[in-house]
């Protein structure tokens, strides 16, 4: 029997680099007491093969969104596509949608415009976001106002705690990955080691975002033990409380409580 009972709020399981062991690969992550992955949409060719995969396994939820790195993939087309995919498939949260300006290549302007539309979209159904934010926290929180969703997730939150504190005013929690294993992100563990436990989401972004030591290989939600392990370690706590409190509030923003499988 596994120790815990962690959910991965954020991993890209639908992608193609786990065609050849996908199912294998989430049954291991049953043993060992992951039970449960939030996979979120990219692009909209991508959306078929997820909502396949979520149908598929009892422990995939599916959020369907337009990311902003895959810019060059978008059509104005796809805001209506993504209203009718949000009408016909069960999400549980619009993502993963944001602002990325550390990407140069992508024009400002077309991601704002891309990131309000979805915003709209999730005030219109109801739902959380996942967001993706790069370069462009303050920019984030003042659309935030603007267009004020029912709250979400900070996937991979990298900001500050005076961001952190706004964030959470709105409803957001925060999800913490394999960045906090490098001892070189010293500001991003220090936030994490103060954020209130209540906020707190576990995370892998698989396939990207290696953990220390592994850079180079293909991230797989079988790592969400060693995130655990390592916020446990910087904030002092249990790993069982710290497991405890991030399931459950996995539950709460996505509203899970009738779909986690039991173990
Ligand atoms: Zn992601």
């Amino acid at each position: 029997m596994p120790t815990h009972t962690i959910i991965d709020s954020h991993c890209h399981l639908d992608f193609e680099v786990f065609d050849a062991d996908r199912q294998a690969l989430i049954e291991h992550c049953h043993s060992l007491g992951i039970s449960h992955f939030i996979v979120p949409g990219v692009s909209h060719r991508q959306w078929s093969k997820l909502i396949t995969i979520c149908a598929d396994n009892l422990s995939l939820d599916l959020a369907l969104g337009l990311h902003p790195m895959f810019m060059e993939q978008h059509q104005p087309s796809d805001i209506e596509a993504l209203k009718w995919a949000l009408t016909d498939y069960p999400a549980v949260a619009v993502g993963e949608i944001g602002l990325d300006f550390y990407d140069k290549s992508h024009d400002k302007t077309t991601q704002i415009s891309l990131f309000t539309s979805q915003l709209e979209l999730a005030i219109e159904f109801d739902l959380p976001v996942i967001l993706h934010v790069r370069k462009a926290h303050d920019e984030v929180l003042k659309l935030l106002k603007q267009y004020p969703v029912k709250g979400g997730m900070v996937h991979a939150f990298s900001g500050n705690m005076q961001q952190a504190e706004h964030y959470q005013k709105r409803g957001f929690l925060f999800g913490a990955g394999g960045s906090i294993t490098y001892p070189r992100a010293s500001k991003t563990r220090d936030v994490f080691s103060q954020l209130a436990i209540e906020s707190l989401l576990l995370e892998t972004d698989s396939p990207d975002m290696p953990l220390k030591g592994q850079q180079g290989q293909r991230n797989t939600p079988k790592n969400l033990l060693t995130v655990l392990s390592t916020l446990a370690e910087l904030r002092g706590e249990e790993e069982s409380a710290l497991a405890a409190a991030s399931t459950a509030n996995c539950q709460r923003l996505f509203n899970l409580n009738d779909r986690l499988v039991p173990q």
